[in-house]
C-alpha cells in the first residue's frame, strides 16, 4: 500500500539494525502498549498475569528496577511509585479503611506524619502516636479496629532504632499488617521481611538514585492477597513513574554497594568526632551508644548510612543553631539525603517522646574527603564561639 509520507512519520518502513546489546538496561517508555489480537486486549494492572496491558503499570524498564529491588529485599512482588511519599499513601490507602485506628511511631518522617493527620482523619481513620522504642508492648495500644502499623529504622531525624520484630509479631498474633518505611537501610541494611514485616516501602530517591536526580519509591510484599490489594490500588490511583527516572535508579543501583560502604566510613569517623565536640549534647547516629535503640542496631543491622543528628547543648538558641549551618560551606542547606553531597538542615522536634526542641541538626554526609567535612563543621563551631559582624547578639544572656 503506497502511503502519503504523512502517514510514513507515524508507521515507517524503515528500522535501526538488529542485534545491539548494550549492559545498560534500554529506557522503554509507552503510555499505549499493543495487544496481537482485539481479544487478547484487557486492561489488568497485573503484569506478571497480563503482560504489558498499559504503560501505567509497567514497562520492561520500570518492572525490571522493581524485580530487582524486590530480589535485594527478598520480597516476592515489588510496585513502583513516584516517590517515597506516594509509596507511603499507597500503603496507608490498601491497609486503612474508614472506621479503622493506625499506630504511627513518633520518630516517622514527618510528611508521612502530615499525611495521616491531614487526610487520614478526614476518611474516619483514627491516627494514634506511639513512642517508637515501644517494643513488643505495643500490644497494649491495640484495639479490636486497629488495621495497621507502621515502623521505620530508624527514624530519619531522632534515629531511634525499633523493635521491628517484637512489634511484627505483637501484630501478627491479631491480624494486623506491619508496613516498615526501610529507606534509611536502602532496602539491605535491614531484613524487613526476616523481622516479620508484611509491607516494606522505600525511597529510590535517596541511596538507590544515589545523586540527587530523581523521585522514585517501592512498596514489596510477600503475601499474594497483600500484593493484590496494593496493586488495585496503585491502579485506581494511578501511580505512573517514569521509565526514564528508572533507567537511572538502575544505573544507581549499581554503585549503591561501594557508595554505602564508603558512606558508613565517612559517616562513622564524623559522628565520632561530634561526639567530642564540647558544642553538641547529643550524637544521633545509631551505631553510637548514645542513640535510643542503638542495642537493636547491633542486633538487627549489618551497617550503618549516611543520616544522623546532632543535639546542641541546650544553652545554645535556635539563632546561634542556625548560624552555625549558615557558617558551612561544604555542607549545603536542603531537604532529603542519600546523594553526593553533604547536607545540615535544622530540625524543630517539639513532641511528646525525647524532645529536642529547636536544638536538632540532621546532616547527610556525602562523597566528599572526611577530613574536609570536619574541617568544615570545626571553622562553623569556631563562628558559633565568637559571633562576628553587627552588632552583639541580645538572645542570651
Ligand atoms: C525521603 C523520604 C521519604 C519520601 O521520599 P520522596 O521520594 O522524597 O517522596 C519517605 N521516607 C523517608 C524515611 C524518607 O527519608
Amino acid at each position: 500500500m503506497a502511503t502519503s509520507w504523512k502517514t510514513r512519520l507515524i508507521h515507517p518502513a524503515v528500522s535501526a539494525p538488529e542485534g545491539f546489546r548494550s549492559l545498560a538496561t534500554p529506557v522503554h517508555r509507552g503510555s499505549t502498549t499493543l495487544f496481537s489480537r482485539a481479544a487478547e486486549a484487557q486492561d489488568n494492572w497485573n503484569q506478571e498475569v497480563a503482560p504489558y496491558s498499559y504503560g501505567l503499570y509497567g514497562t520492561p524498564t520500570t518492572l525490571e528496577l522493581a524485580a530487582r529491588i524486590g530480589e535485594l529485599e527478598g520480597a516476592n512482588h515489588t510496585l513502583m511509585t513516584p516517590g517515597g511519599q506516594a509509596a507511603i499513601a499507597l500503603v496507608y490507602l490498601a491497609f486503612s479503611r474508614s472506621g479503622g485506628h493506625v499506630l504511627v511511631p513518633e520518630s516517622i518522617y514527618g510528611p508521612s506524619r502530615d499525611l495521616a493527620i491531614d487526610m487520614l482523619a478526614g476518611l474516619q481513620i483514627e491516627i494514634e502516636f506511639y513512642d517508637p522504642l515501644v517494643g513488643s508492648r505495643i500490644a497494649e495500644l491495640f484495639r479490636p479496629n486497629t488495621q495497621l502499623i507502621w515502623c521505620e529504622n530508624p527514624g530519619s531525624v531522632t534515629m531511634e532504632v525499633q523493635d521491628v520484630a517484637a512489634i511484627a509479631a505483637a501484630a501478627r498474633s491479631h491480624g494486623i499488617v506491619t508496613a516498615l518505611d526501610n529507606t534509611y537501610a536502602a532496602g539491605v541494611l535491614f531484613d524487613a521481611f526476616a523481622n516479620g514485616a508484611d509491607v516494606t516501602m522505600q525511597a529510590l530517591t535517596k541511596y538507590v538514585g544515589g545523586h540527587s536526580d530523581l523521585l522514585l519509591g517501592t512498596v514489596s510484599v510477600r503475601d499474594p492477597g497483600h500484593y493484590e490489594r496494593l496493586g488495585r490500588a496503585h491502579q485506581l490511583l494511578g501511580m505512573a513513574v517514569s521509565p526514564d527516572e528508572c533507567s537511572l535508579a538502575l544505573r544507581g543501583l549499581q554503585t549503591l554497594g561501594v557508595r554505602l560502604a564508603h558512606l558508613e566510613q565517612s559517616t562513622l569517623a564524623i559522628a565520632n568526632w561530634l561526639a567530642d565536640r564540647p558544642e553538641i549534647a547529643l550524637v544521633l547516629h545509631p551505631a553510637l551508644e548514645s542513640c535510643p535503640g542503638h542495642k537493636l542496631w547491633k542486633r538487627d543491622f549489618s551497617g550503618s548510612a549516611s543520616v544522623f543528628s546532632i543535639v546542641f547543648r541546650d544553652d545554645f538558641s535556635e539563632q546561634e543553631i542556625g548560624r552555625f549551618v549558615d557558617a558551612l560551606k561544604l555542607f549545603k542547606i536542603g531537604y532529603s539525603w542519600g546523594g553526593v553531597t553533604s547536607l545540615a538542615v535544622p530540625y524543630p522536634t517539639q513532641r511528646r517522646f525525647r524532645p529536642y526542641g529547636d536544638r536538632l541538626v540532621r546532616l547527610n554526609i556525602g562523597l566528599e574527603d572526611a577530613d574536609d567535612l570536619i574541617a568544615d563543621l570545626e571553622s562553623a563551631f569556631a563562628k558559633l564561639a565568637a559571633p562576628t559582624g553587627a552588632g552583639t547578639d541580645c538572645s542570651r544572656p
